[in-house]
């Protein structure tokens, strides 16, 4: 797939981000995809075809000069062939040793094959997602709903990771959510490690806002910076988090590298895509950048207000990862 990098993008790459990103970067969230991997017949949306050539491409015009490796997360959609979906995926992680992927779950996949799978080389956990909840109700749904208790159970035997985007209205502020978090992590499984994506589902602040405080006391626990691209959830993670928790990340391809952001209207979110909006472009000649840059820019603001040193920021992009996730 082509690479939609543009001159507004350089520019703020070269005079604002050059000199915040360090010279290694781990993504610890982003997606491959293929469309002869979903079941014949499937109504999906179309995505852009993905393979870790196309993640390198990007990588490569994103953060020129800086070596860059990933966990690849399962492409939940519904409609997918799970095991043909994983199949590729193994292929393309074991492309990369720097690299891992979360094998993609929903709560009909077998245990037995789940342990199997994780048996191949480069997958270290899950990736469950709420669009599967058994429920039927994907916006209300509790984490067993969607990851159920049998998963999490074979999860805490393995110690695996499990990259864990938040159902329900508040996110990580939910009360249900809170509970079972503190419950899994402290008591029932305390081997699974969760990753909390998109700053625990804080597109805005008020989820973490409200949850930070409890979810500091949990163990187990990381975060993904992944497709925020609101101030106040990094400054609230980087001054209330312990920052080793913290791992830089994406979302690409297609949910990060497009010219727009993540907007939030109260607890609201919308993506924006400018080029399909008619905005006027009035007042100057500055154009709409990417979304991964709109999410390194409030990175770098947060950064600045919570006083991290270079030391904090190449944590944050690739020691604190590659660390925990044993790969160096
Ligand atoms: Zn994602």
């Amino acid at each position: 797939m082509p690479v939609d990098y543009r001159d507004c993008d350089r520019q703020v790459w070269e005079e604002e981000l050059a000199e915040f990103v360090p010279d290694r970067v781990f993504d610890a969230h982003c997606h491959l995809f293929w469309n002869d991997t979903m079941k014949p017949g499937a109504d999906f949306s179309p995505r852009s075809e993905a393979n870790l050539t196309d993640l390198q491409k990007w990588g490569d015009a994103l953060f020129p000069g800086r070596p860059i490796s990933f966990l690849i997360l399962g492409m939940p959609k519904v409609g997918t062939d799970v095991d043909k979906h994983n199949a590729r995926l193994a292929e393309q992680v074991a492309l990369d040793p720097g690299s891992r992927a979360n094998l993609l779950v929903t709560p009909e996949c077998n245990v037995d094959r789940i342990r199997e799978d994780l048996d191949r080389h480069g997958f270290i956990g899950l990736k469950p997602y709420r669009v599967f909840s058994a429920t039927g109700d994907i916006n209300n749904c509790r984490i067993h709903e969607f990851l159920p208790h049998e998963q999490m159970e074979l999860a805490n035997d393995l110690g695996c990771w499990v990259t864990m985007h938040l159902s329900r209205s508040q996110g990580c502020a939910d009360e249900h959510n809170l509970k079972d978090l503190a419950e899994y992590t402290n008591n029932r499984y305390p081997r699974i490690k969760w990753i909390l994506a998109h700053c625990a589902r804080s597109f805005t602040y008020y989820p973490i806002q409200q949850a930070v405080d409890r979810l500091r006391d949990m163990p187990n626990i990381w975060y993904d910076l992944s497709a925020v691209t609101t101030l106040r959830p990094f400054i609230t993670l980087f001054q209330k988090e312990k920052l080793e928790r913290i791992f830089y990340g994406s979302d690409g391809i297609d949910s990060a590298f497009f010219h727009g952001k993540y907007v939030p209207f109260g607890r609201y979110w919308f993506q924006v895509y400018p080029d399909d909006a008619e905005f006027s472009m009035a007042h100057t000649d500055a154009r709409p950048i990417l979304c991964i840059y709109e999410q390194l820019l409030a990175m770098k603001q947060a950064a600045e207000v919570a006083q991290l040193s270079a030391d904090d920021i190449e944590g944050i992009f690739w020691r604190n990862a590659v660390t925990a996730l044993e790969i160096e």
